[in-house]
């Protein structure tokens, strides 16, 4: 009894901590927490129904919500990760638990539903032990001592389904080594570290999603100028480490303020993410895209000379020209100057400084279309709609590079 008033107030405080926490972080894992901690605060409060009137609902209800607080657990460690747990296992597992512990109900046994709720506390806690193993966590290692005692819970619940299978519910064993004294006294034991945790976790999370929102372009999604620079010159420095050749693509929309002119900064708009879209369905997972600032782009594409950035510029501008445009709009088309290792210089802001004028030369000579330095057009160039497609050039490369 003791124990049990003991988890309880620990429960209820750490509750309203996780409250204040998520009040004022609105951090994820806070919120989790919170469910987690009200579901079992309730779930154990249930079990005092027993010998009452509503002795049918105690065990229903108080395996019920302790089986959720575990998935809420789950949940929490997730959102480490930056993921959101599915609902149905929420639905699923408290449902069958309170479901087998209202059928067994008015059976003699010890524990009504319990190999259900034995099994299905495994399962929510061991989820939550695979999400802290996943979770590569370089702020803090908070989380280690967290995933050692949800792994001692996994094997705890575990081994009493399984005690409960072989022996039966009325077990020795299960009312001995298996009490809800023990029960207690571990939750107690992970509750005390969760508090322990709190503060680092949450904080590691939200400092996650801050570095994720100031390294990105509101409009896009895609790396703004500073975030790419920072990641590229790590690219570029490694790519060059081992000798491998990387360029770097500059792109920029033609008479994109005729589109703001003649359709208004909305359409614009569209234009712009919808070369963001071409951009990215263009390129590699290793590829580097940001929206350099307006209507420019820059790309950095390790492993790539000006033949294969080329091709990827006129694959994006053949996605763009078939991309569904707004009403009464024509996508315009895009301009782009490429620059590669090692010809262009070594560092970053020498193979931008080239990919500008390449860029230049290609406004120059009549836009829509790809040069290099050397003046010559690296990659065939798609129709423009603003010539009735009169100019279309699909093949991928004109001429040498
Ligand atoms: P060029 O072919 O020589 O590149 O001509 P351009 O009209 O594309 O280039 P210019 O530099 O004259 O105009 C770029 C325009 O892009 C001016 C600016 O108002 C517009 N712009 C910049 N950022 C945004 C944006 O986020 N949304 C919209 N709608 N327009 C933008
Ligand atoms: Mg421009
Ligand atoms: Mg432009």
């Amino acid at each position: 009894m003791s124990l049990k008033l003991a988890l309880a107030i620990v429960t209820l405080t750490l509750c309203v901590l996780f409250l204040g926490s998520y009040r004022r972080t609105r951090s994820l894992y806070s919120a989790c927490w919170c469910v987690a901690l009200g579901c079992w605060l309730v779930g154990n409060a249930a079990y005092w129904l027993k010998g009452t009137d509503w002795t049918w609902a105690a065990n229903p209800f108080g395996n019920a919500l302790l089986v959720a607080g575990a998935f809420g657990v789950w949940a929490g460690f997730r959102s480490l990760r930056g993921l959101r747990a599915p609902l149905w296992p929420f639905l699923v597992a408290p449902g069958a638990t309170a479901f087998a512990s209202f059928l067994e109900t008015s059976t003699d046994g010890v524990w009504p539903g319990g190999l259900v709720y034995f099994v299905s506390m495994a399962v929510g806690m061991a989820l939550a032990v695979r999400e802290l193993a996943m979770l590569k966590s370089p702020a803090s290692q908070a989380h280690r001592p967290l995933l050692v005692v949800a792994a001692i819970l996994v094997g705890y619940f575990g081994c009493r389904a399984v005690v409960y299978l072989v022996d039966g519910p009325t077990s020795e064993i299960l009312s001995s080594f298996f009490s809800p004294a023990i029960t207690c006294m571990l939750l107690l034991m992970l509750l005390v570290l969760v508090s322990f945790s709190m503060t680092v976790l949450s904080n590691d999370q939200l400092i996650t999603a801050l570095n994720e929102r100031a390294s990105r372009d509101g409009m896009t999604g895609l790396l703004n100028r500073e975030a790419f620079m920072e990641l590229a010159g790590r690219e570029l420095a490694a790519a060059q480490r081992t000798g491998a050749v990387a360029a770097v693509v500059l792109a920029d929309l033609d008479h994109f303020k005729t589109i703001n002119d003649t359709h208004g900064h909305s359409a614009g708009d569209a234009a712009i993410r919808a070369f963001a879209a071409a951009c990215e369905g263009s390129v590699r997972r290793t590829d580097l895209v940001a929206r350099y600032g307006g209507e420019e782009f820059v790309i950095l594409l390790p492993g790539a000379d000006e033949v294969a950035a080329g091709a990827i510029t006129a694959e994006i501008s053949r996605r763009l020209a078939a991309a569904p445009a707004p009403d009464g709009l024509s996508f315009p088309t895009v301009s782009y100057g490429i620059a590669s290792t090692p010809c262009s210089g070594p560092s970053l802001e020498d193979l931008i400084q080239t990919a500008d004028e390449a860029l230049y030369q290609a406004k120059a000579a009549g836009r829509n279309r790809a040069f290099n330095v050397a003046g010559q057009v690296a990659a065939g160039v798609v129709s423009d709609p603003a010539m009735g497609g009169q100019n279309a050039r699909t093949g991928v490369i004109r001429g040498s590079v």
